[in-house]
């Protein structure tokens, strides 16, 4: 299989090659250059399959430059049940009337991105050894993927995390997740400032080509393929267990923000996984909800990204949708780099053509947004219905999935982050603490290891090289 970037440059890559890429050369987003089709018999013979055997069928059908031993010792090592918690990894939870919940938060940071982020820790100690190198990842986080990328990178050869974080603003339990790790390949820089000031370090630290060659930097950031990928299989795994009869129609209805969670789904649909409708859910950060329902994608400018209660979908443009329209504007590279290249610089906005836009129901895309009291409502609503607390974003998914739901077809809200993460809207909508899953009783009490830093380029650039891999 080889892979192709959305702005038109089509030399030929291998998995190996992009895997500890992050944008294509010429500025677009690598993608394969066709999705395998997955017909009726292997469906029926996927689905008796554990999840990490199926984690292994879909993989392979995209990795084809890591021998297949390999690849099963891979996923063999990340989905289990000392990491997921359940021997299912994914399980679902009826909430009655069709609808489902499928878990994806019961990794070692209670959010979905352990999902994909514990693969890529895998697969990146493999590639890094095959090829005798060392890796020097950097990057900024205001909460959960910094974390998971943390718990992911610990331990593992030839791979240094450089994670900076606005110094005093994330909350406790975010904090003890990340500073609590002790490892000595796991560096916390607390930044004084905010989280635009930890991305400018690292934009700025990026940006100076040649440090980053001599420093080996690199990026787990959401635009990575093998994330994506890696996201793909739960989406089988959520069908297996919702629908009985194979090729039923499913729903899906997904909280979204840099749309790499749902793009998984529309590889999934593209493969020809029976799902109806894909279901896109946004907080008052609504710039995909009004791309899906008007055609018009408009970015936002900083004073106008909403800091909401579903914090991790406070986005103003979604890294991953440029891998969509490509497929939306029938894999028309020039089109892409017309459309993201220049039209967004100059305008902070394009529209697609009526044609495309009709399109986008052949896609199964549907969409919806939520506020702060439509949160509080669902989680009530839901713990009051099924004895189930959500967290708020999962909370945006399941509001916008009741309002698409249509009896006969089952509908699967992921579930994208448990509510021990999320405490205090808990506690404004239900008047009581969330409880805290076994093992995570007062971590916020362990010992730290952070540096804190003034928002300084050459201050962190030192950092770097003194304790780089
Ligand atoms: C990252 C994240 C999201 C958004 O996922 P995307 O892939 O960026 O669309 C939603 N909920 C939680 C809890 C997250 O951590």
């Amino acid at each position: 299989m080889n892979y192709l970037s959305t702005r038109g440059d089509r030399t030929p890559r291998r998995f190996s090659d992009i895997l500890l890429e992050g944008l294509a050369p010429d500025g677009g987003l690598y993608l394969p250059e066709r999705y395998p089709q997955v017909d009726g018999a292997t469906l029926k013979r996927w689905r008796g399959l554990g999840y990490a055997d199926l984690a292994f069928e879909i993989l392979s059908l995209y990795i084809d430059d890591i021998p297949p031993a390999d690849l099963r010792m891979l996923v063999a090592r990340t989905y289990t049940k000392e990491i997921f918690g359940t021997a299912e990894i994914t399980p679902l939870v009826a909430l009655g009337n069709g609808v489902f919940l499928e878990a994806l938060s019961n990794g070692p940071t209670l959010a979905f991105k352990d999902m994909a982020m514990q693969l890529l820790g895998n697969l990146f100690e493999y590639e890094l050894e095959r090829r005798g190198q060392t890796l020097n990842i950097l990057g900024a986080t205001s909460g959960d993927t910094g974390s998971a990328a943390e718990h992911a990178m610990r331990g593992k050869h030839g791979i240094r995390v450089f994670m900076l974080s606005p110094h005093g603003r994330m909350s406790p339990f975010q904090q003890a997740q990340m500073y609590g790790l002790q490892d000595p390949n796991i560096h916390n820089i607390a930044i004084e400032g905010v989280f635009d000031d930890c991305q400018d370090i690292v934009k700025a630290v990026s940006a100076d080509l040649e440090f980053k060659r001599a420093q080996r930097i690199g990026t787990v950031n959401s635009i990575n393929w093998a994330r994506l990928l890696a996201q793909v299989v739960y989406y089988y795994a959520g069908y297996f267990q919702a629908v009985r009869e194979d090729g039923a129609p499913v729903d899906f209805a997904v909280p979204s923000g840099n749309f790499g969670n749902i793009c998984a789904g529309h590889v999934a649909r593209s493969m020809g996984l029976p799902i109806r409708h894909l279901v896109l859910a946004t907080n008052e950060n609504d710039v995909l909800d009004e791309f899906f329902r008007t055609g018009r994608y408009r970015v936002r400018g900083g004073a106008e990204t909403h800091e909401t209660s579903s914090p991790s979908m406070d986005i103003s443009k979604a890294s991953n949708f440029e891998r969509f329209v490509y497929d939306l504007v029938g894999r028309d590279g020039a089109r892409v780099g017309r459309l993201f290249g220049d039209e967004l610089a100059r305008q902070g906005e394009f529209s697609v053509s009526d044609a495309e836009r009709a399109r986008i129901a052949s896609f199964g895309f549907a969409s919806g947004s939520s506020t702060h009291a439509d949160r509080l409502a669902t989680i009530r609503a839901t713990a009051e219905q099924s004895g189930v607390v959500i967290d708020p974003h999962t909370a945006d998914g399941l509001k916008v999935a009741r309002e698409q739901h249509t009896p006969g077809v089952p509908m699967i809200v992921l579930e994208t982050a448990q509510p021990a993460k999320f405490a205090s809207t808990i506690v404004e909508a239900l008047g009581r603490e969330p409880a805290r899953p076994a093992g995570y009783e007062g971590i916020e009490a362990l010992p730290r290891k952070v540096d804190v830093m003034r928002a300084d380029v050459p201050a962190v650039k030192d950092y770097i090289a003194r304790h780089a891999a």
